[in-house]
């Protein structure tokens, strides 16, 4: 069984379908036609979808795809950082226990925006700190594109701080991430209607053209999920039509 966030629309409905698509079964988590309905914006939703996930599975799990996310253009900016970061990792740290019985695999939905000039600043190490209190804080003083760069900075990072360590490659689950850039999902259309992101997303340079598919990163999650990726730990997979190579070439 594997567990899969933000099933419900956009890359994790891709991601569902792909996986039942070969036989497998999702357990989905989200605020609205998942089995696990929950809010992974506030700790008591969290906490209670990962009680359900847990007993549902049988303290078992293939897999774990935390993709659950609120883009740039959500108002509430201390919202994105609570569902974007503490959602995303209360989910990885309290199912981890599943995954390792299993020997199975996560994958974590960070963002090529982890790597633009305004991601770092102090609300990521809040994140990383596990302070939400002062993280939230941050967030409502911050332009909403760096909370959201933020968020997914944090979360690549905190994936690979644990990836190597004892509790997860130590203990057989293995954690990677992926970055997408702009797929064409309902997020990345409310974000091309608002008037001050939409030139600024429409201006992305995108070297193989135009915006990606929830499809094509569905693919890219689920290698990282199965036995083609064994040796996969702590990546962070870049399925960007090449635009963090384009700004980034030498920062590898
Ligand atoms: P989407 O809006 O289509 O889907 C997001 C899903 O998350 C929805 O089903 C929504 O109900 C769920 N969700 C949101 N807040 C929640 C909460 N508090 N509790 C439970 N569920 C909640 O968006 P998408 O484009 O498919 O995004 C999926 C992930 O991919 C997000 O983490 C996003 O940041 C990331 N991402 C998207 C893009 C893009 O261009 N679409 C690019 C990079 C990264």
């Amino acid at each position: 069984m594997i567990a899969v966030s933000g099933s419900a629309s956009g890359i994790g409905a891709a991601v569902r379908a792909r996986l039942e698509a070969s036989g497998l079964r999702v357990l989905g988590i989200d605020r609205r036609d998942a089995e696990i309905i929950a809010d992974l914006g506030d700790t008591g939703g969290r906490a209670a979808a990962v009680a359900a996930a847990r007993e549902r599975c049988g303290d078992r799990l293939d897999g774990l795809v935390a993709c659950a996310g609120l883009g740039p253009q959500v108002p509430v900016r201390e919202l994105v950082v609570s569902v974007n970061y503490f959602g995303a990792v209360a989910l990885l740290d309290g199912l981890r226990p599943s995954l390792v019985a299993a020997h199975g695999a996560a994958v974590a939905v960070s963002s090529n925006s982890s790597t633009l000039p305004n991601a770092e600043s102090p609300l990521v190490d809040a994140c990383l700190d596990d302070d939400e209190a002062t993280a939230r804080d941050l967030a409502a003083t911050l332009p909403s594109p760096s909370v959201y760069a933020g968020s997914k900075l944090a979360l690549a990072r905190w994936v690979r701080r644990q990836a190597p360590s004892t509790a997860w490659a130590g203990a057989g689950a293995r954690l990677n991430a992926v970055a997408p850039g702009p797929v064409q999902t309902p997020m990345l259309q409310e974000g091309l209607d608002d008037p001050l992101l939409g030139p600024a997303i429409r201006g992305f340079p995108i070297p193989t053209g135009g915006f990606g598919t929830p499809q094509q990163v569905a693919a890219a999650i689920t290698f990282l999920l199965g036995p083609e990726a064994a040796f996969c730990c702590g990546t962070v997979l870049f399925v960007d039509g090449g635009t963090d190579a384009l700004i980034r070439s030498d920062r590898y």
